[in-house]
């Protein structure tokens, strides 16, 4: 085996992998999270134009000032955020390079960072590359969700602790942080002298009932804040990848430093689409959120109906449904065996969340299904699952 040892625990990613099963299969894909329709015309036609106008270069490496000025904009009307376009925002290839720029930037060999599980894959493999160690806190099921033990949060951090790693809205999960567990993030944070490091995609998927907030909007945090975001999830266009983040000025000049050397720059023309998007796409955000509010109760229903246990995600496109019931009847035991079987046997592909917990027995009684499609392919999807764990001969 020639890859690096740094990689090996990491494999294929789980959605490259669920993705790959689905193709074969011709599943419907709930497995990985992206939209199977198109991102808005307005964000398209001014990436044409900038194409035939010339923009063809390198962009600068920080990005192009049209678009830092407009995610500076985004971020102040979005969560309250003044950010200096020149010294605090960095533009990214997706949010997954910004993740990768700023524990590369910012994190030294043997800090300790710690991540919420179930975890986005990155976070992981991101800190093997800095040599860092990552400290689990889980989030543990709940009535109506899933949250964080607090003695086992204050538990984690200790004198090594470098940074936390906060995705709210939450992926897989769709938990959306309560200010009050804000508030002891950052007040663990100030008090231990951490890092936040805040991926915030989902910002734009909340939900009615429920309110995102950024921890960099706490008193006291703003200079210690990483905030990272990108425009795939809030307009549909995951395949653009373009990220961000924004960070003070001595924390921006850390995750430059990687930035350069990662990518240097991301591409100018998609640039100049996603400023238009986000100073001129806020009736697609509507549109959209509309869409999901019926997409998510549309599948919530139905996975309750046949059986999973559900709860309502209060963000983000995923729902993380409990399959015991479902599994004890089929004679399948875990995640992984459930979505194997799945698209198979049913024609829909979901992912095991097993592959986001350091002790993948944690994941195993879950599985997520993303919602971020049509209606057309949701109802598909539901009539599949239907005929395949109703009907009597369940596994055929
Ligand atoms: N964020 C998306 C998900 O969680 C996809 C990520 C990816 O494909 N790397 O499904």
């Amino acid at each position: 085996m020639s890859t690096a040892h740094r990689f090996a625990p990491f494999g294929t990613t789980i959605f490259s992998e669920m993705t790959a099963l689905a193709n074969t299969h011709q599943a419907v894909n709930l497995a990985q999270g992206f939209p199977d329709f198109d991102g808005p015309s307005i964000g398209k036609k001014q990436a044409i134009q900038a194409i035939n106008q010339g923009h063809n270069q390198y962009a600068p490496m920080p990005g192009t000032q049209t678009l830092r000025e407009a995610i500076a904009s985004w971020a102040s009307r979005i969560t309250g955020i003044d950010a200096n376009p020149d010294t605090e925002i960095t533009v990214t290839a997706g949010c997954t390079q910004a993740i990768a720029a700023t524990i590369l930037g910012l994190i030294n060999p043997a800090d300790e960072v710690i991540i919420f599980e179930p975890y986005y894959d990155s976070y992981r493999a991101c800190l093997a590359m800095a040599d860092a160690k990552a400290v689990f806190v889980t989030l543990h099921p709940t009535e109506d969700g899933f949250a964080y033990r607090p003695e086992e949060l204050a538990n984690a951090f200790s004198n090594k602790t470098k940074a936390i790693l906060i995705n709210t809205p939450h992926n897989p999960t769709g938990v959306v942080f309560t200010d009050a567990q804000l508030d002891e993030i950052a007040s663990l944070c100030i008090k231990h002298d951490a890092i936040a490091i805040a991926d915030e995609v989902y910002e734009r998927l909340v939900y009615p009932g429920n309110t995102h907030r950024s921890i960099a909007s706490l008193p006291g945090m703003r200079q210690r804040t990483v905030v990272l975001s990108s425009s795939g999830k809030s307009f549909s266009l995951t395949g653009w990848k373009v990220g961000w983040s924004i960070a003070p000025p001595d924390l921006t000049v850390g995750i430059r430093s990687a930035h350069q050397f990662l990518t240097f720059s991301v591409a100018t023309p998609l640039q100049y689409g996603i400023a238009e998007l986000l100073n001129h796409g806020q009736e697609e955000i509507d549109k959209l959120l509309t869409h999901y509010t019926h997409t998510r109760s549309l599948l919530a229903e139905a996975l309750d109906e046949l059986g999973f246990g559900v709860r309502q995600p209060q963000g983000s496109y995923f729902i993380m449904a409990q399959h015991r019931q479902i599994t004890e009847k089929l004679g399948l035991t875990s995640d992984i065996e459930l979505c194997r079987w799945l698209p198979i046997n049913a024609g829909v592909a979901a992912i095991p969340p097993s592959a986001f917990y350091s002790d993948p027995s944690q994941g195993a009684p879950f599985v997520r299904f993303a919602f971020c499609k049509q209606t057309k392919t949701i109802d598909k999807a539901i009539t599949r699952l239907r005929s395949a764990l109703t009907e009597p001969n369940a596994s055929k």
